[in-house]
């Protein structure tokens, strides 16, 4: 009975080593667009596991069937056109090109009367800047853990009131893209995690309010803004679908609603590539 115990323990043991070893990241879609993301094979899962840059920046990598791909989020500001990313091995470094379409966002135009505007004071200028600096540190974070999946759970129910890559207009002149989706629901509704991770920070900022970033490894950060509540702290691991707080009009909101942003190498991509 011992031996036969012992046999299946080291024969899950096997097939539990093997599925790691061979295991893939379920991937999200691709959309190669400003905004969107571009999934390259770059070399064979037998060699070693290339380092990939993207304008010089890492770029996830992962496994996928027998070969390893880089997962490269496109920056909404890149001209559409020929790209290359630079993977280095080991024995040598190449490059591998792909290409990105134009694609027409959502335009908004807001025309305000000069005499309605008022000048922002010093204080809230200098808490602006400091925030800013503090916020794109948070979302330039690498870290090497791989992701657990690129499916993501929709982290709240609710209608879409705000799309991502808008381009809103003030008096004619652009003033601002928007970064992620808005999920309009009631005050308290529940805010879940995209994915497993770290909680890498939270805070209440001037224009997000309650705010927490979710650290999933190589560069992917998801971003939750609004909140009414934080439920977790800084270096809390969570898990897919783990309640993280709840919906609010914390910092810039009309109403009640989740602005939810995802990034990957330090670009701010479509979250509904990962739903
Ligand atoms: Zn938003």
């Amino acid at each position: 009975m011992k031996i036969r115990s012992l046999y299946f323990y080291c024969l899950s043991l096997c097939l539990l080593l093997c599925f790691s070893a061979f295991a893939s990241t379920p991937l999200c879609k691709t959309n190669p667009i400003q905004g969107g993301i571009v999934i390259l094979p770059i070399a064979k899962i037998t060699q070693t596991k290339p380092r990939v840059y993207f304008h010089d920046l890492p770029v996830m990598t992962l496994k996928k069937n027998k070969q390893w791909v880089a997962v490269i989020g496109i920056p909404l500001t890149q001209k559409p056109g020929r790209l290359s990313i630079k993977v280095e091995t080991p024995r040598s470094t190449k490059q591998e090109f792909f290409s990105i379409k134009h694609h027409h966002y959502q335009t908004e135009y807001i025309t305000i009367k000069k005499s309605s505007t008022s000048r922002p004071n010093k204080k809230f200028l200098q808490r602006y800047t400091r925030e800013r600096k503090m916020m794109k540190a948070l979302l330039n974070h690498w870290s090497n853990r791989t992701p657990a999946s690129l499916h993501f759970y929709r982290p709240a129910q609710g209608r879409i009131s705000g799309r991502f890559g808008l381009e809103r207009y003030f008096n004619g002149v652009l003033s601002s893209r928007h970064r992620g989706i808005d999920i309009a629901a009631a005050e308290g509704t529940k805010v879940h995690a995209a994915s497993n991770g770290i909680v890498l920070n939270t805070g209440r900022y001037l224009f997000t309010g309650k705010t927490i970033f979710i650290d999933h490894g190589q560069g992917l950060i998801t971003l939750y803004c609004h909140l009414s509540k934080i439920l977790v702290k800084k270096g809390q691991v969570v898990r897919h679908g783990a309640v993280i707080g709840n919906i609010g009009h914390t910092g810039r909101a009309t109403g009640p609603h989740l602005h939810w942003g995802v990034y990957l190498n330090r670009t701010s991509v479509s979250p509904t590539l990962f739903l």
